[in-house]
């Protein structure tokens, strides 16, 4: 399974950790050529793209701050310039900046928030369909977009999370535009909607709200990175995924069943 994924180029925002890291990984034991990616411009980063590397595949970091529209573009071209074109976006970059009751939110609050989850997704798969539209072309198969959404877009959001929620549910009816825009340069599009996953974004939880949580879902307890990774695989394959577009695949265990 997932054969196809040998050699394709495969760009993961959002990437140093957590969910993106686990996908990073699993593209590589397939032989896939991967971007890292995360805001930071550290030696360490480099490091972790060897280690990356060694489960397989060629794998590269490149730093950019996604809120950033310039260096959306900048990181799109480092990428095609380092690996020769891309075949495969994943668009992970994201997270909750803060909490907030709706009395406290501010235009600063808004825009980082939806800088961070609404338009780092916008601009980076803006200045990647041209290479996808044209490897499409030349390789006769789809290329694809994926992008993290949440179970947060599907049901409003944890305390203080509205404007995280409201930016997950606009990155699902993104996802249902771009299908519309785009399927006719050979282009899919789909979500992976994670529940509740065990990485540092839950790192503000108390063992009994972690508990609280647990108890409302399912399976009784939070999900891991690697369990992520396979949704991601699938969605990239044309073998497996060729003539699905415009779903959502909701990873959570159980908490929700839209
Ligand atoms: P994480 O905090 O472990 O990883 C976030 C990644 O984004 C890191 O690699 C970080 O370097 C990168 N990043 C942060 N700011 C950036 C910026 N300005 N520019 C570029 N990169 C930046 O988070 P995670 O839990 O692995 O989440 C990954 C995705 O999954 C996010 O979109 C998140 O909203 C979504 N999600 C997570 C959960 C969960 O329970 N963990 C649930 C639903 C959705």
């Amino acid at each position: 399974m997932f054969n196809d994924l040998k050699d394709k180029r495969v760009l993961i925002t959002g990437s140093t950790k957590g969910i993106g890291l686990a996908t990073a990984q699993a593209f590589a034991r397939a032989g896939a050529k991967v971007g890292l990616n995360g805001h930071r411009n550290d030696p360490s980063l480099q490091s972790l793209a060897k280690e990356v590397a060694a489960l397989g595949g060629e794998v590269e970091y490149f730093a950019a701050d996604l809120t950033n529209t310039a260096q959306c573009q900048q990181l799109v071209e480092a990428f095609v310039e380092r690996f020769g074109g891309l075949d495969v976006l994943i668009n992970n970059t994201g997270g909750l900046v803060g909490r907030k009751p709706l009395s406290d939110i501010d235009d600063e609050f808004y825009q980082q928030v939806m800088d961070l989850n609404a338009r780092s997704a916008l601009m980076v798969t803006k200045f990647a369909i041209p290479h996808l539209r044209s490897a499409a072309k030349q390789s006769g198969e789809t290329t694809s977009v994926i992008s993290t959404g949440s179970i947060a877009g599907r049901e409003g959001g944890g305390p203080g999370a509205s404007i995280y929620a409201a930016s997950k549910a606009w990155l699902h009816n993104m996802n249902r535009h771009w299908v519309k825009e785009f399927t006719k340069d050979n282009i899919r599009f789909n979500v992976v909607s994670p529940g509740t996953i065990d990485t540092v974004f839950h790192a503000d939880k108390t063992q009994e709200v972690r508990d609280k949580i647990s108890s409302g879902i399912a399976m009784g307890r939070f999900g891991t990175s690697e369990e992520l990774a396979p949704s991601y695989l699938f969605f990239a394959s044309h073998a497996c995924s060729g003539y699905i577009t415009g779903q959502i695949l909701d990873v959570n265990g159980g908490q929700m069943a839209p």
